[in-house]
C-alpha cells in the first residue's frame, strides 16, 4: 500500500482465499494498520492472474475495496475479456480466463485502461513489461528513493537473476518475457534502481548487481 496524499493506493489486491489458508490476509493486515477496505482509493493491476487480482470480490461477488479506482493495462483488458478466448488460446489458460474475467467484469465502470507512461498519480507511472501476460506492467515510483514494483516480469529472485536467460513456465509468451526481463535487470543495474518482486524471497526488495552476463540479487 502506498499513500500519496489523501490517497491510498495498492498495486495488485492478491489472491483471496483462492490458494490457500495462509493467504487472503491482506484486508485483515491493512485493519492492523488502521486502514479499512472502504479507505482505498486506487488499486493498479500489474496482471489479471487470480494471485494478483484474485482478491477483487469477496465471497457475496461484491467489491472487497468497494470506493477504488481500478487500473489495469488496455493489453491485459484486451487479452482476458476477448469473447473467443476459448477458441484462440490454448486450454491450459482457460482457467486464468475465467479467474481475470470474473476479476475485470467485476470492477465494471470503475476501470482505467492505461498503458505505458501513464501517471496513476505525479511520480508514479506505468511501465510496460509483457511476456508473463500480454498486458503485463510494473509500476515505477520516483523521488528520493526510487522504486520499480516489477510483479511478475522477474518472478523469482534465485533463479532469474543468476540465469535471465532461461524461461518461466507460467509465461504466456516466453520469449517477450524473456525480452522484458532482461531489459528490466540490465536498466536496474545500471541504474542503481530498488526493485520489489512480489514472488520473491521475504521481503522481495532489492537490488540488481551485474555478475558477467547475469546479475546477482542484492537484497535491501
Ligand atoms: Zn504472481
Amino acid at each position: 500500500m502506498i499513500r500519496y496524499g489523501d490517497d491510498l493506493i495498492l498495486i495488485d489486491n492478491g489472491s483471496g482465499m483462492n490458494f490457500q489458508p495462509t493467504a487472503g490476509k491482506l484486508a485483515h493486515n491493512l485493519r492492523t494498520m488502521g486502514v479499512t477496505p472502504e479507505q482505498i482509493t486506487k488499486v493498479v493491476f500489474t496482471h489479471a492472474h487470480p494471485d494478483h487480482s484474485g482478491a477483487t470480490t469477496a465471497s457475496n461477488g461484491k467489491l472487497l475495496y468497494p470506493n477504488a479506482e481500478y487500473y489495469v493495462s488496455q493489453t491485459e483488458w484486451d487479452f482476458w475479456t476477448d469473447k473467443q478466448f476459448e477458441t484462440r488460446r490454448p486450454s491450459a489458460l482457460h482457467g486464468f480466463a475465467k479467474g481475470a474475467q470474473r476479476d475485470l467484469f467485476a470492477i465494471g465502470e470503475r476501470i482505467t485502461l492505461v498503458r505505458e507512461g501513464d501517471e496513476i498519480v505525479p511520480g508514479m507511472s506505468i511501465v510496460s513489461t509483457p511476456g508473463h501476460t500480454p498486458g503485463h506492467v510494473s509500476v515505477e515510483i520516483r523521488g528520493r528513493d526510487n522504486l520499480l514494483i516489477t510483479g511478475d516480469a522477474c518472478t523469482n529472485d534465485t533463479i532469474f537473476f543468476a540465469r535471465p536467460d532461461w524461461h518461466f513456465g507460467f509465461d504466456t509468451d516466453a520469449e517477450v518475457a524473456l525480452a522484458s526481463r532482461q531489459v528490466l535487470l540490465d536498466r536496474a543495474a545500471a541504474e542503481k534502481l530498488k526493485l520489489l518482486g512480489y514472488h520473491w524471497t521475504y521481503p522481495g526488495v532489492g537490488y540488481a548487481e551485474r555478475r558477467g552476463d547475469a546479475y546477482d540479487f542484492v537484497a535491501v
